[in-house]
């Protein structure tokens, strides 16, 4: 893995933003412990960046998808609960009780395979457990099967009975039947079983608009830390939550082409007049999708469109004006009093936003700012 620092081609994540968001998820949920989800590379915006401005934010805890994502963050230095949502191979139960990380875990057969692997002696390994109310992904679906679940973890010597969960498929949607369903079926599987310390239903969305409905007291965010707004505006005005994301870059080079002129590869786009064209050093190498060819980045408060096709590493844009090598260039973010969101150029790509952070390449080199 290569982070290119030295080039002026870079993300900037926002503390104060990433600190705003997590106290608006405090004060809407109420919850005493907020899970920041920073799974798949926090999304995109970088596993340890993202991580350190959520803990420095206020975030309780950290929730990742696979357990070297945790391994990683403990090795970084961080202490707070980490929780893997995803399933995890009971073959790495000590490694998990090692670095105290929280499984989770779904099926009986892991628990007993977990437990055998444990040492004697050892730290307990911490077991959350996955209900499926109607995700269908993973997690008991049977109240029988959790419930002995829940004395299997309780009877064992070297698991503890840490968490419990369920995911929502529709909680950022108009509709609430699902929903509605989903909860109801939460209850039957689960009141009046032995509830563990962590209770957690809630994401981004069910935190915000479903909060008298179910417990609180421990959720698990993403998507509006990251300053996203779960349904884009929809059950809620989308101007409470602060963008986190700048991306940048800076003019390396300026001409000015005649018209008739032709620009990078395939020749697909050509002057119509003299016209000042700047290279900016990043591409779809860095993860920018080509279908960003025509998006208007911002240049001195001004918009200037991306034109030809997007090379690996470089591409053009168009500028009425010349300006000198150097000067900012803003994909994402504020520039002057010009702002370019996450969601408008998701919009404009007409890729969801998280799949095009996600694919920001580890190669962009990620920095925090205040
Ligand atoms: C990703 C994820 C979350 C975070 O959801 P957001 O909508 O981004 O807040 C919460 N819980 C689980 C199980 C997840 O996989």
């Amino acid at each position: 893995m290569v982070v290119a620092n030295h080039r002026p081609s870079r993300l900037l994540i926002s503390k104060a933003a990433v600190a705003k968001n997590l106290q608006v998820m405090r004060e809407s949920s109420h919850a005493n412990f907020i899970f920041m989800t920073v799974k798949a590379n926090a999304y995109g915006f970088g596993l340890l960046e993202m991580s350190q401005a959520a803990v420095e934010g206020g975030a309780d805890g950290l929730a990742v998808a696979v357990m070297d994502e945790a391994i990683a963050l403990r090795k970084a230095g961080f202490c707070q609960p980490i929780l893997v949502l995803g399933l995890t191979s009971p073959d790495f139960a000590q490694l998990m009780a090692d670095y105290q990380i929280i499984a989770t875990v779904a099926d009986r057969e892991t628990l007993k395979r977990a437990e055998a692997n444990l040492r004697l002696g050892g730290p307990k390994l911490p077991v959350n457990l996955a209900v499926d109310t109607g995700m269908g992904r993973i997690g008991f679906r049977d109240r029988e099967d959790l419930s002995a679940a829940i004395d299997d973890v309780q009877d064992a010597d070297f698991l503890l009975y840490q968490g419990i969960m369920t995911h929502f498929a529709t909680a950022d949607a108009v509709g609430t039947t699902y929903f509605e369903g989903q909860l109801a079926t939460w209850h039957e599987l689960t009141d009046g079983l032995p509830m563990p310390p962590m209770v957690h239903l809630a994401n981004s969305a069910a935190a915000l608009y479903r909060v008298d409905q179910m417990p609180m007291d421990v959720i698990r965010a993403g998507t509006s830390v990251y300053g996203i707004e779960p349904s884009e505006g929809v059950l809620k005005p989308d101007n409470y939550l602060e963008p986190v994301l700048t991306l940048e870059s800076e003019v390396v080079m300026i001409k000015q082409l005649p018209a008739g002129a032709s620009v990078s590869y395939g020749a697909t786009y050509q002057t119509t007049k003299d016209q000042w064209i700047a290279t900016l050093p990043i591409g779809y190498g860095d993860g920018l999708p080509r279908e960003a060819v025509g998006f208007e980045v911002l240049v001195n408060g001004q918009k200037a469109p991306i034109v030809g096709k997007l090379a690996m590493d470089q591409l053009m844009i168009a500028l009425e004006e010349p300006v000198p090598v150097g000067t900012k260039v803003t994909f994402i973010g504020k520039n002057r009093d010009q702002e370019n969101t996450l969601i408008a150029f998701s919009h404009y790509c007409e890729i969801d936003p998280w799949e095009i952070t996600i694919g920001f390449q580890d190669r962009l080199a990620r920095y925090l700012v205040d």
